[in-house]
């Protein structure tokens, strides 16, 4: 049988890139979890994804319902999940305001991290029923969480500090929606919800990988300096962005090589130890990166799991 994946916000970018190569394989039936139906079917159509390959199932990661909603539907439909990507993400870096998911949380830690955390939960026993040969769970990290590289030491630089603000619940009456408990910052809550997403990679494994054999990885594909991500950004940053990753940093991959890593993440047969934060060196072949301090500090993911378990429901 074709193996079923599972991508958060496959209707652009990244996302959209990785299920047009998953789906070009013949081999793996695409199920986009999308939060615009028809932006995601009109994605798929001009990107030419075969039709018998993917399917679109409606999810909003900025609300718990949602969440809740995708995953009965996903078992009512019968298909076995094989892996389950987490994707899709907001960037908010111009917001002088935070923004609130359904459940009252900063919407960039609220979709990023605590939407895909309760997902992610939710499909764990479905990842543990699947008979392929590699079941896996991933999770898109970035470089601008990794304060141990230069993109991450641009400020404002992640940073959870004590956690305050996650344990008071990230909401505009706890007092922050910053998971530090500092002001409202939106570059610095999208740079702290990939430390998030990092550190949930890496204690996912320590909890369930030996007992599952599911491998859980993470990584940073390379700067798609032209997707979506940055449409909030100012119109110069967008004009120069993309030309100074090229020139300049040359850290610059297209979407759809981008997705081809990504997909190799997904199925490719030798990268399927786990724990591991993959990148892609000059030549695009993946190497395991290492993680910042922070972004690898066992203490601090235990925290955030636990905390988070309260936030979602699940504790
Ligand atoms: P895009 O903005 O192109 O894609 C983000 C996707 O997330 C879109 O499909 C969007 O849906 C979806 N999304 C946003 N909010 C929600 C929500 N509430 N519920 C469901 N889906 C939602 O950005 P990228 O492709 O660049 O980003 C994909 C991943 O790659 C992210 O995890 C990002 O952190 C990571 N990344 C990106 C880098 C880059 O340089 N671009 C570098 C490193 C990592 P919609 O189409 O409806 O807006």
């Amino acid at each position: 049988r074709k193996g079923n994946v599972v991508i958060t916000g496959a209707s652009s970018g990244l996302g959209l890139a990785t299920a047009k190569a998953l789906a070009e394989t013949g081999k793996w039936n695409v199920i986009m979890a999308c939060r615009d139906f028809l932006k995601a079917e009109k994605a798929a159509k001009s990107a030419g994804m075969p039709k018998d390959n993917y399917s679109i199932m409606h999810l909003d990661l900025a609300s718990l319902d949602s969440v809740r909603q995708f995953v009965s539907n996903l078992k009512r439909s019968g298909l076995p999940l094989d892996v389950l990507v987490c994707n899709a993400a907001v960037y908010q870096p111009t917001a002088s305001e935070p923004s609130y998911t359904a459940d009252g949380f900063e919407m960039s830690v609220g979709v990023n991290h605590l939407g895909h955390f309760l997902l992610a939960r939710l499909l764990l026993d479905e990842l543990k029923e699947s008979d392929h040969p590699s079941p896996r769970l991933i999770i898109v990290g970035s470089i601008t969480g990794n304060t141990n590289t230069l993109a991450g030491n641009v400020p404002p630089k992640a940073n959870l500090g004590d956690m305050r603000g996650l344990a008071a619940g990230l909401n505009d009456t706890s007092g922050s929606t910053m998971i530090d408990g500092g002001k409202f910052d939106g570059a610095k809550a999208y740079k702290d919800s990939k430390v998030c997403n990092m550190l949930m990679m890496q204690e996912f494994h320590r909890r369930y990988h030996e007992e599952t054999g599911i491998t859980f990885a993470s990584l940073y594909p390379g700067c798609i300096a032209t997707t979506g991500l940055f449409r909030e950004h100012i119109p110069l940053f967008r004009l120069l962005f993309p030309p100074f990753q090229k020139y300049i940093t040359k850290g610059f991959v297209s979407e759809e090589d981008a997705g081809k890593r990504l997909a190799q993440v997904v199925s490719d047969p030798s990268l399927t130890k786990s724990g591991v934060y993959w990148s892609w060196n000059k030549n695009s072949a993946s190497f395991e990166n290492q993680l910042s301090q922070e972004a690898s500090d066992a203490g601090k993911a235990r925290k955030v799991w636990e905390l988070s378990e309260k936030l979602v429901g699940l504790a």
